[in-house]
């Protein structure tokens, strides 16, 4: 079958490869639609962990692709919650169950947590291996290209659900990749009402005005702070930090008002410094989440319910094919992509 292989930076091969088989425990997907994430970009640009996973115990080179819905094609015998024929969107998080962060039910926060399509061939293939826990089937009016955002959305959806977000409170979200994009969609359904998007490109602010962002501010202004103040009357209830960045998090936590909140959502590359004085003299805190858990079915309800329309933030689609040149290239150098679906087989 044909794979879209990680072998090293800027090396990744569409190739034909062994086609996997099923072990105890795990299903077999045709996949439909599988979404580019920002992780795929920053594999292909900067490079992938070399060590094999301690839970997969896969190493490079491997299968890229974590955002994926497909058909179940096989099950393992010992599997009895999932048949062939389902239509699935796959939660792509490997835990071990065992450690005491997964005990507690936060088995993103697993202390050897990794992902289907970063640490174990993913689904940038014609088909995939995943562990029954981890299907999640989509109705019937929810499609595969919709099941192929449902993991990007669950990123955003668990922020905002963790957040201090309140209906009626006004928000801030820095950042218009897809990430800040389905950030918006989640915060407009929990009820925020005004709703500003900081972004450095213009085309980014302009498709999160489509989404139905209030107010559009570009990062190069320096008044970024004083006009959210302006807007506000005094800041806003929560500021999402969707950039991952000195700068964004320095306006956010300027941002916030008086028992505000930051809440980080981007993977930040290095350390940054934050002006703990500003928090305290607001009584504002600052938190972060990592991935998703628990909220994969909830998710599913949104979009299948109109609530989250996540079908906006796709702008292109192309096949297995093209993924370098059309997906990973274009995404670097277009910002006026947001999410790029590939499609494995063409039909
Ligand atoms: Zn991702
Ligand atoms: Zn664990």
């Amino acid at each position: 079958m044909k794979a879209a292989v990680w072998h090293n930076i800027k090396d990744v091969r569409v190739e034909q490869v062994q086609e996997p088989e099923v072990l105890p425990g795990q299903v077999k997907l045709k996949v439909e639609w599988a979404g580019i994430c920002g992780s795929d970009l920053h594999a292909y640009s900067h490079g992938l962990s070399l060590e094999a996973h301690p839970i997969s115990g896969q190493k490079p080179p491997l299968t890229l692709g974590h955002e994926f819905s497909g058909t179940i094609v096989e099950v393992a015998k010992d599997v009895t919650g999932h048949v062939v024929g389902e239509r699935v969107a796959i939660e792509p998080l490997i835990y071990c169950g065992e450690c005491y962060a997964c005990k507690r039910g936060y088995y993103n926060q697993c202390s050897k947590v990794g992902f289907v399509g970063l640490n174990r061939d993913g689904g940038f293939a014609e088909y995939v291996i995943v562990d029954e826990k981890m299907v999640h089937v989509l109705p019937d009016h929810v499609s595969f290209e919709e099941g192929a955002l449902v993991e990007p959305t669950a990123v955003s959806f668990y922020a905002v659900r963790e957040s201090k977000l309140k209906p009626g409170d006004s928000v801030a979200i820095f950042g218009a990749g897809p990430i800040g994009l389905l950030t918006l969609l989640s915060v407009k359904a929990a009820g925020a009402t005004q709703i500003i998007v900081i972004d450095l490109s213009e085309e980014r602010l302009e498709k999160a005005k489509e989404l139905g962002a209030t107010t559009i501010i570009n990062g190069m202004r320096d008044d970024i702070v004083e006009t959210i103040q302006q807007l506000t009357n005094g800041g806003v209830s929560v500021a999402y930090e969707c950039a991952g960045a000195q700068p964004t998090m320095t306006s956010a936590v300027a941002s916030v008002k008086q028992g505000g909140q930051v809440m980080a959502i981007a993977v930040f590359a290095k350390p940054i410094a934050i002006d703990m004085g500003q928090l305290m003299f607001k009584a504002a805190d600052i938190t972060s989440t990592l991935a998703y858990r628990h909220v994969f079915p909830e998710v599913i309800e949104m979009i299948g319910t109109g609530r989250l329309d996540v079908k906006q933030v796709i702008t292109k689609k192309i096949e297995l094919d093209d993924i370098v040149e059309e997906g990973f290239n274009q995404l670097i150098n277009d910002k006026k992509q947001a999410k790029i679906l590939v499609r494995p087989i063409s039909d």
